[in-house]
């Protein structure tokens, strides 16, 4: 056993790397403005959201009401009614993700996924998990699928039916697949059993709030969605939600009697805490609010890439996105900023917790 002051030493340390980390975190997706303090409380308790949140559970410490909430939000900023929806928060947007495809196997178990390049890593995994056929296919050089080799690819597999991981929003550069295009190309073949996906990890909180958005929702074709929550709604726990169709989802349901829940999600327990925040960081800003939020970080996006430009460093980013694209920096910079580096690219990600101040100093450390 340790003493409790060096337990309490233990613990002030590592809050002090954090506290200092923060401030250069500006690689990665992860809003980091936000105050949870008010929910501190509920870390006395031990509530747990285990199965279905439309369902009655047995297990009565839970936020399933408030769980409900933040889909039903979702399903609205998603275009799709509430009364079709159905949906869970989950542990990020890997889960989200893997809800997805298990859903789209499910349905079309001889369907073949077809996938970016550029798709997030969690998706190869996935698909070898699920052992869901699959095919990977080109993207192109801004990140976006490459629709020429998808029309391509699904014509000598016209016989089986199509699954699409379409990004909203790619990890690297925040491309984001043009949904109705990937239609188009299926309906041109008349290929009518049809699945699509969408990784919305980031920009499912972008999109929404924006004037001039890329085709996303239920409305252009999606059958399920991820988002995640620690990213543009910004959460000291990693979390997301899966949203699809309630039709869907009764295709899988099993009533489990001991927890007297509708086992409809991938985990069995699951965070309470995680809903909570979501549900309470949705309330205290609103959607006006993320709209507000949203739009300043894509403002401070398009200050960083003119900022770059102007210093001769060739950055760039896609439409609607805080994802600002450039040439790899050295090592040291690198680490200092916690960029997230790729073959001879690196991104920085205005985040809300990037100010302009944040971005010189960036910009500044690249020369
Ligand atoms: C971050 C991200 C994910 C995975 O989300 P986790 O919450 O880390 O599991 C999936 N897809 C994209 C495009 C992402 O950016």
């Amino acid at each position: 056993m340790q003493t409790s002051t060096r337990i309490q030493e233990q613990l002030d340390d590592l809050l002090r790397q954090f506290a200092e980390l923060r401030e250069r975190s500006t690689g990665y997706p992860c809003n980091l403005d936000f105050d949870y303090s008010a929910l501190i409380p509920f870390l006395s308790y031990c509530p747990n959201n285990v199965g279905d949140p439309f369902y009655d559970s047995n297990f009565q410490s839970n936020t399933h009401a408030m769980e409900r909430e933040v889909i039903g939000t979702f399903a609205d900023l998603m275009h799709l009614p509430r009364a079709e929806a159905w949906g869970y928060v989950t542990s990020g947007g890997t889960e989200g993700n893997m809800y997805g495809i298990y859903l789209a196997r499910e349905i079309f178990p001889e369907g073949v996924v077809y996938f970016s390049e550029d798709t997030h890593y969690s998706a190869v995994k996935i698909l070898r998990v699920l052992k869901a056929r699959n095919i990977m296919i080109k993207s192109q050089e801004n990140g976006e699928i490459d629709y020429d080799d998808l029309r391509e690819t699904i014509r000598i597999n016209r016989d089986v039916p199509v699954i699409v991981m379409a990004n909203i929003g790619t990890t690297m550069t925040g491309a984001v697949d043009n949904v109705n295009k990937v239609r188009e190309i299926v309906d041109d073949q008349a290929i009518s059993q049809v699945y699509i996906h969408a990784d919305a990890a980031l920009s499912g909180m972008i999109l929404p709030f924006v004037d001039d958005p890329q085709p996303f929702g239920f409305d252009v074709g999606f059958d399920s969605v991820s988002i995640s929550g620690h990213k543009m709604i910004g959460s000291p726990i990693p979390c997301g939600i899966a949203l699809t169709r309630k039709e869907f989802v009764a295709r899988i349901a099993r009533s489990i009697e001991y927890v007297g829940v509708m086992d409809t999600t991938l985990a069995g327990s699951r965070n309470a805490l995680s809903a909570l925040i979501m549900w309470y960081a949705l309330q205290k800003h609103g959607l006006d609010g993320y709209r507000s939020i949203v739009n300043e970080s894509l403002e401070v996006a398009a200050y960083a890439v003119d900022r770059f430009n102007e210093c001769g460093i060739p950055a760039w980013r896609n439409k609607n996105s805080v994802t600002v694209v450039f040439p790899k920096p050295a090592p040291d910079i690198v680490r200092k900023w916690q960029l997230a580096p790729y073959g001879d690219i690196a991104h920085l990600i205005t985040m809300p917790h990037i100010t302009r101040e944040k971005v010189d100093q960036v910009v500044a450390d690249c020369l």
